[in-house]
């Protein structure tokens, strides 16, 4: 494993093959990894050769009065694990300053509208007009096969995905699951501004998301057709409501696709009751709150089996 921290250093040791070498898997960061970053590098290293981990805390993507300096730094510590992982550790760590990322003021801005424009863009101006701009600069840095990010960040995900396409990027945009704590929390480079009363007051976030699931379990089974997503709204915004430490910055639920409210389902009631292949009608059911210092987001796609499935499995020692 080898650290890099220029752009020049790391176009020349990913280039040197050019497109036709070893297929080149992009996991970008902002470091202080965890279990759920890993889990992306481990992602990266089964579906290419080569894997670049990026670790840089983007200053762009950061509103004027967020935790741009607070955010933790810790590239010995990240060394640390990523070499932990073995065989899945990536070749290249790909670290530049501030400096190096951006000698100048950028004047030109990546926007993505619609998708990057609802939900943490509504509540974050300007948030992912820096992470797409730094994200497509990776992508022309690094120019990987393949780029991994968390469904943790499931707008995110969405919007690179369109960024891309739209772009005519040739890379493939690979999202993997959100992992979480023994309790259900999902991980987050932020959980450590949280003390012992807020952190466990961070749970609300995947137990409300929990008994969305059921809920909307129970509906499928009763066959009365897919939850109303206003129900499943005022179920996790009273289950947030039940620790007086979260504030809430929004709960949604919105189609997965679009990230706009939900068209009624398809071919009228009959088919919403028959239910498809993934379970039924899908629907994001996606949150953000603030707990002491951190803002926290948490997300499921309600009628996506196998996300139900984890979200139920990673929240059921603290269920109540
Ligand atoms: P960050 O360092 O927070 O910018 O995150 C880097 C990447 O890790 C993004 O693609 C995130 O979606 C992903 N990620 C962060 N937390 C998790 C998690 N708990 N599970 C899965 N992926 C995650």
């Amino acid at each position: 494993m080898e650290r890099v921290t220029t752009i020049a250093g790391i176009r020349e040791a990913v280039g040197a093959a050019g497109r036709d070498g070893p297929r080149i898997a992009l996991v970008p960061t902002m470091g202080a990894l965890h279990e759920g970053h890993l889990s992306l590098v481990r992602r990266g290293a089964a579906l290419a050769d080569l894997t670049v981990v990026s670790v840089f805390v983007n200053p762009t993507q950061f509103g004027p009065d967020e935790d741009l300096e607070a955010y933790p730094r810790e590239l010995g510590d990240d060394e640390r694990r990523l070499a932990a992982l073995g065989e899945a550790a990536p070749q290249l760590v790909f670290a530049p300053d501030v400096e190096e990322m951006y000698p100048r003021e950028p004047v030109t801005r990546v926007h993505v509208g619609g998708l990057a424009s609802v939900l943490c863009g509504a509540s974050r101006p300007g948030h992912f007009d820096g992470v797409c701009t730094v994200v497509l600069k990776l992508l022309h840095i690094v120019d990987p096969h393949v780029a991994v990010f968390g469904r943790k960040d499931f707008q995110q995900l969405a919007v690179l995905r369109r960024m891309a396409a739209d772009l005519d990027l040739p890379v493939e945009i690979v999202g993997a699951p959100i992992v979480r704590e023994e309790d259900g929390v999902a991980m987050s480079s932020r959980n450590r501004y949280l003390d012992g009363d807020d952190r466990v007051a961070a749970r609300a976030l995947s137990r409300g998301l929990r008994r969305a699931v059921l809920t909307a379990r129970e509906a499928r089974g009763r066959g009365s057709g897919p939850a109303e997503p206003g129900a499943l709204r005022s179920l996790v915004l009273a289950t947030l409501e039940e620790e007086p430490a979260v504030r809430v910055d929004y709960v949604e639920v919105v189609d997965p696709d679009t990230l706009q409210a939900p068209d009624p389902p398809r071919g009228g009631e009959q088919a919403a009751r028959r239910g498809g292949a993934g379970g039924g009608r899908r629907l994001l059911v996606a949150v953000a709150a603030h707990v002491g210092a951190a803002r926290l987001i948490d997300n499921v796609v309600v009628g996506d089996t196998d996300d139900e499935e984890r979200l139920l499995e990673a929240t059921a020692a603290r269920a109540t």
